[in-house]
């Protein structure tokens, strides 16, 4: 319960200006990027790790709730507060603290968004891949909290795969620095591992220190137009079986395609069941361009009726403004949607979207197919209007389906996303008892009093 004495010690940590309590603020931050809403009792915006600590030093001698926030992009209803108590945004945390190019690494608050930091290192020919299409509205970490993905991952890899160090704060108040400036560093059990796709639930996350590599000097994009969905599916395994590594190979069906073009008139083909995203890069001009070429080259003998290398940068802006449009412009078609993200083995790509088109028959709404088609993550979305009883209904069946497709065929619930609130209660079925119960025991552990983001993640 939130009482005005402990109203007053949030404010004398996080200033007046840093406790926000209005009806329209707990509005706003009782969302994220799915239709899920529950206020929080406050909403707190620190700006130090020092005042995270005692923040959550309240929050556990008066057993509150702590939800911590980025910019609320999630797509899983991780960072609503299902259970009140405080939303903790970290969005005036948001220094760069430093760019070391001689280690290759940059130092960062949390609440930075992800596309600043970005243009701040390839400002200095440096590059931090991780991209998720949400990257001008999606925090450093808030993507280490989900382990973000995006269509890059499948030339550079995940979050993950760049994060070095991290300043957390545990469900304690306590504060821990894990790893560092190392490349390598093997010392006891890989914490930032752990608290990597924690969602919150393990500590709040406020610094990281992150691997940067080298930028790529030349880029090819080829839009490949297919007649047929299948043929689009097969030919991705075709492009990469024959050794060529696109940094992007994203698929987007025929609703995702009309939605964009009626949102944006980019000049996609309304007339093809799905396009093929492909980019190449690299420090090679001369490589970069002879992959794009095997890549269409690839996609021609496979069935594509055209393939479109785009010409110039405007032209290569314009194709993946089309692809990351798609999320948002399919709000045109129903009042609601449903995105999921599960994620097959390559080869079973061709065969979930055949599963996946047979849901939306047997169920009558439309299933949306895009997403990161190269490594095996699809974003299906299910169209529907919530206010309609019967189609909220079928949609939770539907929902059921199509993770059971991805598990039956070798795949996973999440790729990117994360389990959030939405997919706890599919976890047992994906990870099994054994896994599950340690999951619980490390949480137990670290969080004894389920203060840090309780009701996510794991079933009740
Ligand atoms: C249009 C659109 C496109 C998207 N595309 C992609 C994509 O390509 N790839 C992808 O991976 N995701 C994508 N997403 C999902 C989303 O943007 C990512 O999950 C992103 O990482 C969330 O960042 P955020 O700062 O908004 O976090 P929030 O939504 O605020 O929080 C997400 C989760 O992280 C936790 N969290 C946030 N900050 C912290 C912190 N400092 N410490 C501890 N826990 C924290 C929250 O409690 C919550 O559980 C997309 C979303 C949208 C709306």
């Amino acid at each position: 319960m939130l009482t005005q004495s402990i109203l007053s010690q949030l404010e004398k940590i996080a200033g007046r200006d840093g406790v926000r309590s209005s009806p329209e603020d707990l509005a706003v931050y009782g969302y994220d990027g799915t239709f899920e809403e529950s206020r929080p009792g406050v909403v707190l915006l620190p700006r130090t790790t020092g005042q995270v600590s005692q923040i959550v030093e309240v929050a556990v001698a008066q057993r509150i709730p702590i939800v911590a926030r980025g910019m609320g992009s999630g797509l899983a209803a991780g960072s609503v507060p299902s259970r009140g108590g405080i939303a903790l945004a970290t969005t005036r945390m948001n220094r760069i603290l430093e760019i070391d190019a001689a280690n290759a690494v940059v130092r960062a608050e949390a609440g930075v968004v992800t596309a600043d930091l970005q243009t701040a290192v390839e400002n200095l020919g440096w590059f931090y891949p991780p991209d998720p299409s949400s990257l001008r509205h999606a925090t450093v970490g808030g993507n280490i909290a989900c382990n973000a993905g995006g269509p890059r991952c499948l030339k550079y890899g995940v979050t993950g795969d760049y994060v070095l160090g991290l300043t957390v704060v545990l469900a304690n108040g306590r504060i821990l620095h894990t790893g560092g400036k190392c490349i390598k560093d093997v010392v006891g059990f890989d914490l930032n591992a752990l608290f990597t796709g924690s969602e919150g639930t393990l500590c709040v996350i406020t610094e990281a220190v992150l691997r940067l590599i080298a930028l790529p000097k030349f880029f090819r994009t080829a839009l490949a137009e297919f007649v047929s969905l299948d043929g689009a599916a097969r030919t991705v395994d075709s492009i990469l079986a024959a050794g060529i590594v696109p940094a992007a190979l994203e698929l987007m069906d025929e609703t995702a395609i009309a939605c964009v073009e009626e949102a944006m008139h980019l000049g996609l083909p309304l007339d093809a069941e799905a396009v093929l995203l492909i980019e190449t890069d690299g420090a090679d001009e001369e490589s970069v361009s002879r992959e794009i070429e095997a890549a269409a080259g690839i996609c021609r003998k496979r069935g594509a009726r055209r393939v479109r290398v785009a010409g110039d940068e405007a032209e290569r802006a314009s194709l993946w403004q089309a692809r990351r449009s798609v999320s948002p412009a399919l709000g045109r078609k129903a009042p609601n949607k449903l995105g999921e993200d599960i994620t097959v083995p390559r080869s079973a790509i061709p065969e979930v979207i055949r599963r996946l088109k047979a849901i939306s028959g047997k169920y009558g709404l439309p299933v949306v197919i895009f997403g990161h088609a190269g490594d095996g993550n699809l974003h299906p979305n299910i169209l529907f209007d919530k206010r309609d009883p019967g189609q909220w209904k079928k949609v939770g069946q539907m929902v059921k389906e199509e993770f059971s497709a991805a598990l039956d065929l070798g795949g996973t619930l999440s790729g990117e996303h994360g389990v959030g609130a939405f997919k706890r209660p599919y976890l047992e079925k994906a990870l099994g008892p054994v896994s599950i119960e340690i999951q619980k025991r490390i949480k137990q552990a670290l969080d004894p009093l389920n203060i840090l983001n309780p009701g996510k993640i794991f079933p009740d």
